[in-house]
């Protein structure tokens, strides 16, 4: 019984061998095959099997008798798309198409990367040549089966099976989404990415423009590197996904496997320009700011060195290496200039944040780490208009800002800083226009000089710090007496200049003596000490001697000459003057 057992098994596992060995041809696998009616809308998922070609190259004889000899020699995409990353080997990909009506149907298939440099399309059908289509951006637009950026094929799928072979070869990111619909359907598919495009690219190339612009008026530098920026991007996915090579340089080939890393390059570089002048690098990071300066020559001259070997996978990989190290220098650089105090790098940062996202997606997506989708594919283009957007903030924010400290500085140096009152800049405008304006209308204007009697002494006996906070005291002691209308400045020193607006030389003397008056009544409790001051004022009006307010003010000077020499405290307005 046992021994039956054993001879049933030994044929059973016969059978199946032999099962497999007679039929090679009509090994359809074990996944789905493609439904020669449909319309896939996305991008072929479970429907695919794939050959990495080692060594030598293989022809479609040798892949399927490959396939014939040992099924397995197939592996099937981890990911929903085949994604094998950067300088994989030559790929087969392998997909078993039914056509279950009686006519034939055609259909287009097409891979949904512009940057893969050869792919060639086979439909093997029994008893039949195989059709064959090739594209890809190592052949001029017009050499390709269908002059189009995507590697496509027409195939015209006969009744029953058949199978398709794509090979594929590339030095940049293996990543081949393969779509299978009807012509119609693919039009669509790419009208849908035109769309997209025109809008990434028309974002990108107007702020560009407009950051030229503003560059040709304002000459600063960082409007400069801003429109390089976002210039290079729209230059470099344009070159990368064949839109550059399909509109503007159909038949340059070599060029074609240059532009993407040279432009890699360029956008990085332009990128990292824009930082260093935007956060001022140069100013608050100078080793910083050498670095990366180094690097930036050190990329250009091992990409230069590449090119004189005609080495162009490592002018790629050395392109695919800078852009996470960008990434990372523009992180670095945003928050160490944030934790500086630098306020302007909040959109930056975001901006930078926002771009760094999309390009990990897109890099993981291409990478084959995380599921394809378009989304995911077109991530660093949405992560690239976002930041563009969130930069123009941070420009528009700096230029505010920079406003808004120019005039507090044109402010603050009409202001005596320690005082509080207008200095001599911030007075003698006005008070010319006063002056002027009364002149014109024959009224009276006065002027007063107003000094501080000994003040060296309070000096000497309390310190300087002191005196400083004295001075401020007496400073709003004298703001206070003053009459709305009347313009009161600090001059220089322990000195004041009042101008007294439509006051003749009487109640200008009033008014001094009042401010005479408070301040010999205040005192100033300075940490316990009660320290008092007294002021002298001389007084000029506008009459036939003094037109000018420059001949009021020395006459004014005269004055309080004269009243200090009579004794301090008081008041001399050249007609009379009396002690206090
Ligand atoms: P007089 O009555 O003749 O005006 O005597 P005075 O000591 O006030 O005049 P003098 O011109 O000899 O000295 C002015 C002093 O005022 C000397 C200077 O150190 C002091 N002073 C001027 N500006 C400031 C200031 O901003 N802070 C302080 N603490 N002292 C000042
Ligand atoms: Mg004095
Ligand atoms: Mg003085």
């Amino acid at each position: 019984m046992q021994r039956h057992w054993f001879l049933f098994f030994l044929l059973a596992i016969l059978n199946l061998t032999t099962g497999a060995q007679a039929e090679p041809a009509h090994d359809y696998g074990a996944w789905p095959l493609i439904d020669a009616r449909a319309d896939y809308q996305r991008a072929m998922t479970d429907r695919v099997a794939y050959l990495v070609e080692q060594g030598e190259t293989l022809s479609v004889d040798d892949v399927q008798s490959l396939i014939s000899a040992n099924p397995a020699v197939l592996a099937r995409p981890e990911t929903s798309v085949l994604a094998n990353g950067i300088n994989s080997g030559a790929i087969w990909l392998v997909a078993n198409v039914s056509n279950p009506t009686a006519d034939p149907i055609l259909r287009r298939v097409s891979v949904g990367t512009g940057w893969l440099e050869r792919v060639d399309f086979f439909l093997i059908t029994e008893g039949q040549q195989p059709q064959h289509f090739v594209g890809g951006d190592r052949i001029a637009l017009g050499h390709r089966s269908i002059a189009k950026r995507l590697p496509s094929a027409d195939f015209l799928l006969p009744p029953g099976k058949a199978r398709l072979l794509l090979r594929v070869e590339t030095a940049d990111p293996m990543v081949v989404p393969l779509y299978f619909s009807s012509i119609t359907e693919n039009h669509s598919r790419e009208q849908a990415e035109a769309i997209f495009f025109s809008f990434v690219y028309g974002v990108m190339f107007a702020l560009s423009a407009y950051n030229l612009m503003l560059f040709a008026g304002l000459r600063k530098w960082r409007y400069l590197f801003y429109s390089l920026y976002t210039g290079t991007f729209v230059v470099v996915t344009a070159s990368y996904n064949g839109i550059g090579m399909a509109l503007l340089w159909p038949d340059s080939v070599g060029w074609q496997q240059w532009a993407p890393p040279l432009f890699m390059l360029c956008f990085v570089s332009s990128g990292l320009a824009f930082a260093t002048s935007f956060l001022k690098t140069r100013r608050y990071r100078p080793r910083l700011h050498k670095t990366i300066q180094a690097i930036g020559v050190a990329y250009f001259a091992l990409f230069g060195v590449f090119f004189a070997l005609d080495k162009q996978g490592m002018a790629l990989q050395l392109a695919f290496l800078v852009v996470p190290v960008f990434t990372v220098l523009m992180l670095y650089m945003g928050v160490s200039s944030w934790m500086a105090g630098n306020q302007s790098t909040r959109y930056f940062m975001l901006g930078t944040l926002a771009s760094a996202i999309g390009a990990s997606v897109t890099a993981l997506t291409v990478d084959g780490v995380i599921r394809y989708s378009r989304l995911g594919y077109h991530a660093l283009d949405i992560g690239m208009v976002v930041d563009a957007i969130l930069l123009m903030l941070a420009l528009a924010d700096l230029t505010r800002k920079n406003k808004v400290a120019r005039v507090t500085a044109e402010r603050t140096a009409q202001i005596d800083l320690l005082t509080g009152l207008n200095n001599r800049r911030g007075f003698l405008p006005v008070a010319e226009s006063l002056w002027s304006l009364s002149t014109r209308k024959g009224g009276n204007v006065c002027v007063a000089m107003i000094d501080i009697d000994h003040f060296k002494s309070i000096n000497d006996q309390y310190g300087h710090a002191a005196g400083d906070r004295i001075l401020k005291k007496i400073a709003d002691e004298l703001d206070n007496s003053r009459r709305k209308g009347d313009l009161l400045a600090r001059w220089g020193g322990e000195e004041f200049t009042l101008l007294l607006p439509e006051t003749d030389e009487a109640e200008a003397r009033t008014v001094a003596e009042r401010f005479r008056h408070n301040i010999e009544q205040l005192v100033v409790n300075d940490h316990g000490r009660m320290i008092r001051c007294t002021i002298s004022v001389g007084v000029a009006s506008r009459h036939a001697q003094h037109v000018t307010l420059e001949h009021a003010i020395s006459k004014a000077d005269e004055e309080l000459y004269q009243a200090k020499v009579q004794g301090r405290n008081q008041i001399s307005t050249g007609r009379t003057s009396d002690a206090a």
